[in-house]
């Protein structure tokens, strides 16, 4: 008796990656057969994602023509709630757990061996809360899944909890994936892994070769490999009986995926592990508001061997020499004359100009949102979440001087002036092109750690998970970059990224921190100088609450490019009508900077429903589509943003 299967084409025509086609199936192909059928004149990829006893009536389906390899089933339904929550298509979320598959040319290493740091051995005992932790976990792991949140300072031992919760789950006969942002923080994570479960550990990555990709995915999918190391991709990986998710750094915004599907690992990671009954066990030293609210939280106390180093902040409005402050030069000069290592943060990605006041240190906020308000060209002060806008005053309205500077002027001169006056000091960049070739990357922070004397020197990327020792010094040269971004989290990002540096510095001797802000008494800094996470985040839970923010509600945005800003703003106001009534708080359109010489603009939308409310959005727009064409607009719904 013939089987048949519903098959989604993996096509990228937006039109036809919604629908699904019925197939004849060859014996034993199910659900997650990846195969090769006839479509049009030609012939497509496609999944298999449900099997059927007969083709819908009139339908005469042909024969699939190959089965290319076999996927776990559930990572079909893990797709397919993907495409429906994020507002994709169903191809483009199996595109995920489905890459193009590239011949194999030879035998080649696998790149864990090459991009693995050094590991460390098994401490010989845990300590009390890591020992609790650890059976919380392995209980949960007996009893069908559950979700926790790992929160412990910097230097407390989640890694550890997290390698001996994979060990038993291996022991379980189940398999473990490992989530770090960023390629950056793989080859410390997959070094410590490899240590301890050697030629069981895979590490998937974009910054892998296609063949090493394949490879990876063959060890994983043949159970040859039971634990994986790798970004935000890796959480489709082809693991079949999965036990544990662990999503190191859960606080860090690059889980999630900013173009088409705009999925977030973290979220994605929640759903697979209820899927499979598995075990999802987020880690921090700096939890998302999110995550403090919702789940279940285990606690490290204790840094292990050590204190956490003060933090002093600078006072901008006091001391000269911006970027080099003297307290800064004069710890850069210890440095440089008795040895040790030194951290600074340049928070250079997406700083928008802002005004603050040079005396009082006050800054420009929308009343209504409490985000920074953004200085256009025009000389306006806008809020990128409303569009509520102001004339640029000329003076400061709290204490009247004229003395406003503009934010994040002036930073790109830090490493010139670093090289000139502190020519002892070696300079070690790490940025987004290093980045992009991990083996280089593994290079440059190995030189960071056999050098005297150096100064690594970076985007937020420094202040992430690495973990260095002989750190005396850990700066942020310009706190205020991030507290002056457009967006809810401004705080948040600002008090992770300085919780997160002072995390590096001093974690096998005296460590000292410095912040330099025209802010000091920002809350975020303050809070942060204390290493006093639970009162930030009771604080920022508090402010969330009141205005409507995550996680009490969801967001939704909706963002319009286009060749003139006020076509944008149209569509958007036409969309806002369009979504009255739907039981959600719409917020603009407010436009935008300008990015490529395209114009911008946003709405965004507070709501309790998020999928019902992309879906009307996308509806509204598919009904606008010739009009957008004609003005050459482009649209792009977000569901849960990270960045407003
Ligand atoms: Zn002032
Ligand atoms: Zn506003």
């Amino acid at each position: 008796m013939s089987r048949f299967g519903t098959v989604v084409p993996l096509v990228t025509a937006r039109a036809l990656s919604a629908r699904e086609f019925t197939y004849e199936l060859p014996d034993g192909a199910g659900k997650g057969a990846v195969v090769s059928v006839p479509f049009g004149r030609s012939r497509a990829r496609g999944v298999v994602v449900d099997v059927v006893s007969a083709p819908p009536a009139g339908v005469k389906a042909l024969p699939v023509e190959a089965v290319v390899h076999e996927l776990p089933p559930v990572l079909v339904d893990l797709a397919l709630w993907l495409a429906e929550y994020y507002g994709s298509t169903p191809a483009r979320a199996l595109e995920l757990i489905a890459p193009v598959r590239r011949q194999r040319r030879k035998e080649q290493p696998s790149p864990v061996e090459r991009q693995s740091l050094e590991g460390e051995a098994a401490p010989e005992r845990l300590s009390a809360d890591q020992e609790e932790a650890l059976s919380r976990v392995v209980g949960a792991l007996d009893a069908g899944g559950g979700h926790f949140l790992l929160y412990g300072p910097t230097g407390s031992g989640k890694t550890e909890v997290y390698l001996q919760a994979a060990a038993a789950a291996l022991e379980r006969g189940l398999g473990t994936i490992v989530l770090v942002p960023e390629i950056a923080l793989a080859p410390q994570t997959v070094g410590r892994f490899r240590e301890r479960f050697g030629d069981s550990v895979a590490l998937l990555h974009s910054g892998l070769t296609d063949a090493e990709r394949r490879d990876e995915r063959e060890r994983i999918a043949g159970g040859e490999a039971r634990i994986v190391v790798g970004a935000r991709s890796a959480i489709f990986a082809p693991m079949h009986g999965l036990g544990l998710i662990c999503v190191d750094e859960e606080h860090d915004s690059s889980y999630k995926q900013e173009s088409d599907p705009r999925y977030d690992a973290r979220t994605v990671a929640a759903k697979r592990a209820a899927l499979e009954g598995a075990v999802a066990l987020y880690g921090s030293a700096t939890p998302r508001p999110e995550s403090w609210e919702r789940l279940e939280r285990l606690e490290l106390s204790e840094r292990i061997g050590g204190r956490l180093p003060p933090v002093r902040l600078v006072d901008l409005r006091r001391e000269s020499g911006y970027p080099l402050s003297g307290p800064l030069l004069a710890e850069l000069g210890a440095i440089a004359e008795h040895g040790g290592k030194a951290i600074l943060l340049l928070n250079r990605r997406g700083v928008a100009p802002a005004l603050h006041c040079r005396a009082c240190g006050a800054t420009f906020r929308c009343p209504d949102c409490d985000v920074a308000l953004v200085l256009h060209r025009d000389e306006m002060l806008r809020c990128h979440h409303c569009g509520h806008a102001e004339p640029a005053p000329s003076e400061c309205p709290v204490c009247r001087s004229v003395e406003l500077a503009r934010i994040g002027a002036g930073t790109q001169r830090l490493e010139r002036e670093l090289a000139a006056r502190v020519p002892e000091l070696e300079l070690i960049r790490l940025d987004a092109d290093a980045v992009k070739r991990p083996e280089e990357l593994a290079g440059l922070l190995r030189r960071f750690r056999e050098t005297d004397r150096a100064v690594l020197l970076g985007t937020q990327m420094v202040a992430k998970g690495h973990h260095f020792t002989g750190v005396a010094l850990a700066a942020v040269v310009d706190a205020d970059t991030g507290l002056g971004l457009p967006d809810l989290r401004a705080e948040e990002r600002t008090f992770q990224l300085v919780t997160q540096l002072a995390g590096r510095s001093g974690r096998d001797g005296p460590g000292r921190v410095l912040v330099q802000t025209f802010q000091p008494d920002a809350r975020p800094l303050a809070l942060a100088a204390r290493h006093d996470v639970p009162r930030f985040l009771a604080d920022e839970l508090r402010r969330r609450r009141e205005l409507g923010y995550p996680p009490f509600r969801h967001l939704v945005r909706v963002l319009v490019t286009g060749p003139s800003e006020g076509a944008a703003v149209k569509l958007l106001a036409e969309l806002r009508a369009g979504l009255e009534g739907h039981g959600a708080d719409l917020l603009g359109p407010a436009p935008l900077f300008r990015l490529r010489g395209r114009h911008r603009a946003q709405l965004v939308a507070k709501t309790d429903e998020p999928r019902r409310l992309a879906a009307r959005a996308a509806q509204l727009l598919a009904a606008a589509a010739p009009a957008m064409r004609k003005a050459k607009l482009t649209a792009v719904v977000d569901v849960d943003p990270q960045a407003l």
